[in-house]
Order: C-alpha cells, then structure tokens, then sequence
C-alpha cells in the first residue's frame, strides 16, 4: 500500500497543469477518477467531432450524466477557448452557476475567478485569463445588450434548455440571428428531456448527441387518497422512511423558503422524538437564497452512526426545484415528491404576474423520481395518487415566456435593434396579448413612443439589471430630488427579503421590524433599515439583535453601488433632499410614483381594496408595516395564495394628485372604467378645475 502511495505521488509531481505550470494536486487526480465514470466522460470524442463538423448541435442526456461539468471542459480543452473570445455556459438559476463553477474550478484545478468564473446579476467573478465562463441566461442576455453579436464568445452552450425559462427561449432567437452573422460562432444547446424533435426543428435540424443514462431502477409509490395537507403529509413521510427505511439519504421537494426552514425544523423535531435508536441526521435546507456556503453543505456526507455499529446516519436535503435538474446530489435514494413548485403565473388580462403553487407536470415528477437512482435502485414517494397523477398533471410545464408579463424582453430585443417582435422567431410564440400588454406598458412608463420606438428614456431604462418599474423610478429620481434614497429603495428591492421571523421568536422578531417601521408604508421602511445598517458600522450583532439578514443587507449595499455605477456612467445626478425638509419623504414617494402608478389600489366605501382599472379585490399582505388604511395605495407585487386570496405586498401611501400629476398619460378619464377610483379621480380633477 505505502508503494503504491509513493508511486502515485511520484506520479503526481510530473504532470503539469497547462493553466497554472504548476504540479496537479492530488486532488485533481481524485476528481478525475469520478469524473472518469460519467457517462458524458465515454462520448468525449463523438462530442467534439459533431461539434467540429456542425454549427449547432444538441446534447441530451440524464441529469447527473456530466453535462455541465463537462461538455464545457471539452470544448475549451478542444481548442475552442482564448483569452480573447471564451465559451459561455449558461444556467437558468444563479446557484447552478456558481456552485458548478465552483465545482468546475476544482476539476481544472484552478481558482475560481481564474480560468473558470462566473457571472451572475450583482456578481462578477471573472479575471482577464478567464476562458470558461459559466452565467445566467439572463446575464448573457443582458451582455447581448451591448455586445449584440455576442462577440466576446467562440463558443455558447445554453444549459438546462429543457427547463425553458423566459432568457433562455429569448435567446434561443437571439442566437439563431447571431449565428447567421457570425459563422465562426458555435452554439451547444443541452437538455435534460428528449423533447428534442421540437429543438432539433428549431434549431434547422441540428445532430443530437445523445448521452445514455446511468440510472438505476427506481420504485414508485403513490399515496392510496388525496393528501389533506402535503406538507404534513412530507414532514410524516421523511420521518417514516428514516425509521424503517434502510440507509440512504433523503431528497424532499417543497415550494418555499418558508416552508422549508419550516420543514427543517419539524423534521429535525420529530426524529429527535424517536431517540437514539435510530441513526443521526444531517437536515439540510436548498433554496437560492440561501448563503453560497450553507448551499454547498449539501455535497458533504451524511453522518456517521452515533455509536460503532449503531444505526447508521442520514443526510435528508428539503429543496425548491433546484435539485430537480440544475444540481446533483450523489447518494440519494429516496424522493418524497409532494407534487407541487411554485410557479409564476401572468395574466394579461388584469396586466398581473404572480408566484403560485401549482401542481407540477408529469415531467417533472419523472425528473424528480429519477434522482433517487442515481447511485442505487431507489424510491420514489408520490403525495398524491396514482389517478391525479394520470388524470390531473399536465404533460410538460408551460414554458416561462408564455407565463410572464414580457415589458422586459421587449424592452431587451428592442435594445439589441430587433424591431419586429411580431415576427421574432420564438420557439413557443407569446400570446400576441401579453406583446401587446408589454408595449402599452413600456409605452405609459415613456420607454417607448406610440411608433414602437425606444425612447431615450427607454435607452436609459434598459441600461439597467432591473424591471421596468424600477429602473424608471431610478432614471426619474434625480428630478425630485432623490437619487440617493432611491437607490438604496431599489437596493433593497433587489434582495432576498432582510427580515429574519425565526419561529421561536417571532414576536420579538414582529418588534424589531416595528422599530424601523414608517408611516407611509414599506418602500419607506426598507429606507429606514438601509440607513440605520449604515449608521450602525454594518455591524453584525446589530443586525443580530434586531433580526435582520446581514447577508441580504450587504447585498443591498454591493448592488447599490453597481447600481450608482451606472448612474454616474448615464451622468444621472446622485443628490438629496434635506432631510429636515418637509418634502424629503414626499419626493421619494413621489419618485416611486413614476415608476410603478400601474400598481396603485384604491380603498373602496366598502373597506376592500379594488385595484385601479383592474377591479381586482386585493388585501394588504399581513407583512406589511401600514398601520392604517390609505385611500390610494401603491404595491410592489400581487401575491395569490393557495386560497385563491390576493393579498398585495410592498405598499406605500400615495395621494390621487399624484397619479394625476405624474401619471396622466394612465390616468386619463377618457380611458378609465367607471368606478369608485374614477369618481375619486374626477372629484380631485374638479377640486383644481381642470376638468378632464
Ligand atoms: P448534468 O449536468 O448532466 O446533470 P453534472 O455535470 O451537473 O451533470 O454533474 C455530474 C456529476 O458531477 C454529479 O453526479 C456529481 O457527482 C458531480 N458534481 C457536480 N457538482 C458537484 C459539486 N459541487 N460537488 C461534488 N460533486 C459534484
Ligand atoms: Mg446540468
């Protein structure tokens, strides 16, 4: 054994690595012995020959067979990086691209930001001798922005492409036009799912390379009646299958943030209850906004027995739809499967976008299923039954483009010079409504003028990583006076939510929030907990103390900082009113106005909030820090929850002469149905005598 050790670090010492002229680790050879035994590991060669020979090819395999580890290592050891044009990877979800970079670094042996980086919206880690540079579809979208021909790439790989987010499908035809220009231009596109009849039509019948599985069998069980409640429903089952089950860790999907830590937590509680004979568990939550390191604690082992020869440990992972495809947890074997992921919804009708829970598709479950075969036959537990599986839950997820209101894309392409959208060659052409809907709103925020042209406000609105509404309430805010306090708002928009509610303490937590609150509603709260973070040397404990998130506070103050980057670039002056000044609050509410006066309630005799043109009936989210109910309110987003209760979160007094003021062109009474808002509308209109 002591020989063969030596041996191989003799071995060790007399290879070089080509990026850094030093030794390889031997950790370097410990990775690519696993790496080695994945399947894309076999089909190197047939890969890079079809990649030589086509423009565009096709890559479909498994989840967990090595395609985003390794395709783009092949490319880049075939040739096909530089210094000065790199292959681009992309990842619909900022957690793949970092966490697969990451990986990725480790396997090359380099650091990250070196060779291998990535980039995602708020975080560049990228240097000058990146050649392999993983992103979000969005970031690669938005780098089209100024680089429409995506010239800094030789070779593209759009990921995940089966998942179809909305920046990917925009860049599938994107690309096509880029490819046309640019013959020296590669696009790989990879995915998880063989719907790749419908890809290869698309992409002018591109060679598929098909990558076969691994995978073992894996056992499927379905509850025999409805669940009441799939959360306790999940909790009841992990539980079961840690009792009785033999070794093997647990992969449990649930829709949340919330639900998960809630989950964490009751499970942790409930195998305590059995004592120590059962084995130890590691209870490891996943969900994007969660901290990089607390993320990667689900690639660790599960325990060890608690005594030699005791009942072995488990790890049990509680995710979102991440660990559907986007990452691979090595040693799971069982799959609880509620049936549910939260899913954005867009009606065009009543211009809202929304999260939902929604049964997902039958896809998905397979997908979800097959990540309990990974390593060994496993097990698949369906929440729900066998006949709703059959009956009930559609084939495939609808793709994100045809669920999302569209002002952004439009406001993209525009940027990018595509003029017509109509004929823009989608691969799942938008309702042309939700086109419409997306013009009439970029063209009420002035973004766009009645020809369909961008606008210079338009330019300027989409110089940044923002939704139209924030942008032109950040483009507007030097006007009144405000760009300081308007960037922070937009700041802490921009982050994961900074209020921490730990169950056992969530009336001392409801306190804390209380402190900071103001008046004129939560944009103006945000304010308060932004400057009282700065006041207070962005000193952790205080954050502690008063439950705040000091991750997503220091967040809050990095994206600022790009954020004013721009601004200073777009000579957008930085200033602010005297605090002491009556109009300080005012302007900043007025600034919010200009942005989001297509999200304004009003407070009807009734006592319910209608939304304005819509006639949505719609309540103030209980997180909201309004004590009180203002006749017009402004809200950030439209929450439907399962009971079908549309509740609106983010609010902010706001008076009916503004939206008049800074608003008209919407509110304008000629096109305004009647309704307790308009006759509110008319009385202010008559108060100053302008009729209408
Ligand atoms: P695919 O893209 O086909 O789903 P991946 O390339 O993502 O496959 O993963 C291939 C293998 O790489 C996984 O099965 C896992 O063993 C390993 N792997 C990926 N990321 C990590 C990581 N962060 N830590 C440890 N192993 C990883
Ligand atoms: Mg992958």
């Amino acid at each position: 054994e002591g020989v063969e050790e030596k041996k191989l670090s003799g071995k060790v010492k007399l290879v070089t690595n080509p990026y850094t002229n030093t030794p390889y680790s031997e950790r370097y050879f410990e990775i690519l012995e696993k790496r080695k035994t994945l399947p894309v590991w076999q089909q190197k060669d047939r890969f890079v020959d079809i990649l030589s020979k086509n423009q565009i090819m096709i890559v479909v395999g498994d989840t967990g067979s090595g395609k985003t580890t390794q395709i783009p290592q092949f490319v880049v050891e075939a040739g096909y990086a530089t210094n000065r044009k790199q292959v681009a990877c992309t990842q619909p979800r900022r957690v793949a691209a970092t966490s697969v970079s990451r990986r990725v670094a480790d396997e090359m042996d380099v650091m990250i930001g070196a060779e291998v980086g990535y980039s995602i919206r708020f975080e560049d880690c990228c240097g000058r001798k990146t050649i392999l540079k993983y992103l979000t579809d969005g970031m690669l979208l938005k780098e089209a922005k100024t680089d429409p021909l995506l010239e800094r790439y030789n070779v593209i790989i759009l990921d995940e492409a089966h998942e179809r987010t909305l920046s990917t499908d925009v860049l599938f035809g994107l690309l096509k036009r880029i490819l046309n220009c640019r013959p020296d231009l590669k696009l790989v596109v990879m995915s998880a799912t063989l719907e790749s009849k419908k890809f290869q039509g698309y992409f002018n019948g591109a060679p598929v390379l098909r990558v076969p599985g691994r995978l073992h069998p894996v056992d499927i069980f379905y509850s025999e009646f409805p669940e009441k409640n799939y959360f306790e429903a999940a909790i009841r089952t992990v539980v079961q299958i840690h009792a009785c089950e033999p070794p093997g860790d647990i992969l449990l999907f649930l829709t949340g943030e919330e639900e998960i830590e809630d989950a964490c937590m009751k499970i942790r509680n409930g195998i305590r209850n059995f004592g120590d004979h059962i084995g130890p568990v590691k209870v490891l939550p996943l969900y994007s906004s969660l901290p990089p390191t607390v993320q990667h604690r689900i690639f660790e082992s599960a325990p060890p027995p608690q005594k030699e020869g005791g009942p072995p440990g488990r790890k049990i992972v509680i995710s979102t739809n991440i660990a559907e495809t986007s990452l691979t947890i090595d040693g799971i074997v069982y799959v609880v499967d509620p049936g549910f992921s939260k899913q954005k919804l867009y009606n065009p009708r009543i211009r809202q976008e929304s999260l939902l829970v929604c049964p997902i598709s039958k896809a998905s479950a397979e997908q979800r299923a097959g990540r309990a075969g990974r390593t060994q036959p496993g097990k698949c537990f369906r929440l729900y039954t066998v006949e709703s599986f059959q009956d009930q839950l559609p084939s495939q997820t609808l793709p994100e483009i045809l669920r999302s209101n569209l002002a952004n894309v439009v406001l993209t392409l525009k940027k990018v010079g595509i003029d017509d959208l109509v004929h823009f060659d989608f691969m799942d052409p938008p309702a042309p409504e939700t086109l419409m809907r997306a013009l009439e709103q970029l063209n009420y925020l002035g973004a766009m003028d009645d020809d369909g042209n961008l606008t210079e406000m338009g330019m300027l609105m989409s110089e940044f990583p923002l939704d139209p509404q924030m942008s032109k309430m950040l483009v507007v805010s030097p006007k009144f006076n405000c760009s300081h306090e308007i960037l922070s708002i937009t700041a802490m928009l921009s982050v994961p939510n900074c209020f921490l509610r730990p169950r056992e303490a969530r009336k001392a937590a409801d306190e804390a929030k209380a402190r900071f609150a103001h008046v004129d509603g939560d944009h103006l709260t945000l304010l308060n907990i932004y400057h009282a973070y700065k006041e207070n040397e962005e000193d952790p404990s205080w954050c502690c103390e008063n439950f705040l998130n000091i991750r997503a506070l220091q967040s809050a103050a990095n994206v600022r900082s790009q954020l004013l980057g721009i601004m200073n670039r777009h000579n957008l002056k930085i200033s602010s009113t005297q605090f002491t000044h009556p109009n300080y609050y005012p302007n900043i509410r007025k600034a919010i106005v200009t942005g989001y006066f297509m999200q304004v309630a009003h407070l009807e005799q009734s006592g319910h909030y209608l939304t304005v043109k819509d006639n949505l009936m719609v309540h103030l989210h209980p997180s909201t820090c309004l004590d009180h109910k203002p006749q017009w309110v402004l809200y950030g987003e439209l929450v439907l929850d399962s009971t079908e209760r549309s509740s609106i979160r983010m609010v902010t007094d706001v008076k009916g002469d503004w939206l008049i003021d800074l608003a008209s062109q919407y509110y304008d009474m000629l096109n305004f149905p009647q309704c307790e808002a308009r006759r509110a509308l008319m009385r202010v209109y008559e108060k100053r005598g302008r009729g209408i």
